[in-house]
């Protein structure tokens, strides 16, 4: 583990304010659920978490100013970590939903959501004296396979937190009616000396947001913001896949007292389709070939994904499982680079309820199949032959 301050990217004699904004910062950009699968991400948002659950605690943060880390061995430091730091992503989390999060469920869905509505519903207190930025919203948008090749434009409503047009967003009735705030002078923080160090929260009096309002507006209480159903369309790109999500910036809440609108987060599941199936760029079709059209090769017509079709031509033994792929015919890549192909996973099907003429033919098939016929086969029984021969 490097430094602590380090890895905040914070001088020595930094605030506990300071030090909860840096993690904040830093703990939004690395958070698993932005980098899914990213293992670089993962370390810097276990190390940043380790840094500030040291920093962000005063108690700990002088025990590591005046002995380091190891010091803090045993003290409540994280669970099995090499040097007493965070080896697990949970322990990392559980920090990061001390510092920011709301405990969950509390947007009144019930619970049970994941870490999503705490992680970008949490209350962003004091980030700057121009009111504070709203909420960000998600929402699941289902899609069909043939929409998500050619994108689509989806309409929904959305019941969002909206700037008061009656007073602009201000919250108050009248232009005189907004007072800086006596007590934090308009900063929304307070300082209280404690021993060493100084404690920063929020202020009580404007509960963060730095003013007052004396003459709050009739239609929103002085909140700057009503409830206001409103209907977009979300513009969905050919190529989106199931698990993708789109940001839509601004589309959240918007923000108290004329603080920024949050965003929307669209997240996106295409169902599933009855032959195609998506490989990363590529779609893949299985098509099953009777046992002489495999043996003596065909021509076959096959839809594309993109509702033309396509004539592939079957050479003459070709085996169950070989991948035929036609250039071009696959989804569209996300961000725009090029298409993918489209794969035909060739099953030769054994023939099954053959009469009484079709059998005998076949008999007589084998009656004439010679080794050259079946090269695998041969290949496989010289090889176990040693086997017997013991
Ligand atoms: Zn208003
Ligand atoms: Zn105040």
């Amino acid at each position: 583990m490097s430094d602590y301050y380090e890895a905040l990217e914070l001088s020595k004699g930094a605030s506990q304010e300071e030090i909860k904004k840096a993690y904040r910062k830093s703990a939004l950009k690395y958070h698993p659920d932005r980098n899914q699968g990213d293992k670089e991400a993962e370390k810097k948002f276990k190390e940043i978490s380790e840094a500030y659950e040291v920093l962000g605690d005063e108690k700990k943060r002088q025990i590591y100013d005046q002995y380091g880390a190891d010091a803090l061995k045993g003290a409540g430091m994280g669970g099995g970590g090499e040097h007493g730091g965070f080896s697990s992503m949970e322990e990392a989390l559980r920090t990061f939903m001390n510092a920011f999060g709301g405990g969950g469920g509390s947007g009144g869905s019930g619970g049970g959501e994941s870490i999503f509505d705490s992680f970008f519903g949490f209350d962003q207190q004091g980030s700057d004296d121009s009111g504070r930025e709203g909420a960000s919203k998600k929402m699941n948008l289902s899609i069909s396979f043939e929409e998500a090749m050619s994108g689509v434009e989806k309409e929904v409503v959305l019941n969002n937190y909206a700037a008061c047009s009656k007073c602009d967003g201000s919250g108050a009735a009248t232009a005189n009616g907004v007072k800086k705030c006596t007590r934090c002078k308009g900063s929304g923080q307070i300082h209280q000396s404690r021993g060493f160090f100084t404690m920063s929260s929020v202020c009580p009096q404007c509960h963060g947001k730095g003013k007052t309002i004396t003459d709050p507006c009739s239609d929103c209480h002085g909140n700057g913001r009503v409830k206001k159903k409103q209907q977009i369309k979300i513009k969905v790109p050919p190529g989106v896949d199931t698990g993708m999500r789109l940001r839509m910036s601004g589309y959240g809440d918007a923000g108290e007292a004329g603080g920024p609108a949050g965003d929307l987060y669209v997240f996106i599941s295409v169902e599933p389709h009855s032959v195609f199936q998506r490989e990363g760029d590529d779609i893949s079709v299985e098509l099953p070939l009777s046992f002489s059209e495999a043996a003596l090769g065909c021509k076959k017509e096959l839809p594309t994904a993109h509702q033309g079709s396509c004539r592939i031509s079957i050479p003459e033994g070709t085996q169950s499982g070989k991948v035929l792929r036609v250039k071009g015919e696959g989804s569209y890549n996300v961000h725009g680079r090029g298409k993918g192909d489209m794969l035909v996973k060739i099953i030769v099907e054994t023939p099954v309820g053959l009469n009484d003429k079709q059998k005998e033919l076949l008999e007589q098939f084998a009656e004439l199949e010679k080794e050259q016929n079946s090269p695998r086969k041969r290949s496989f029984f010289d090889k176990i032959k040693v086997f017997f021969s013991k």
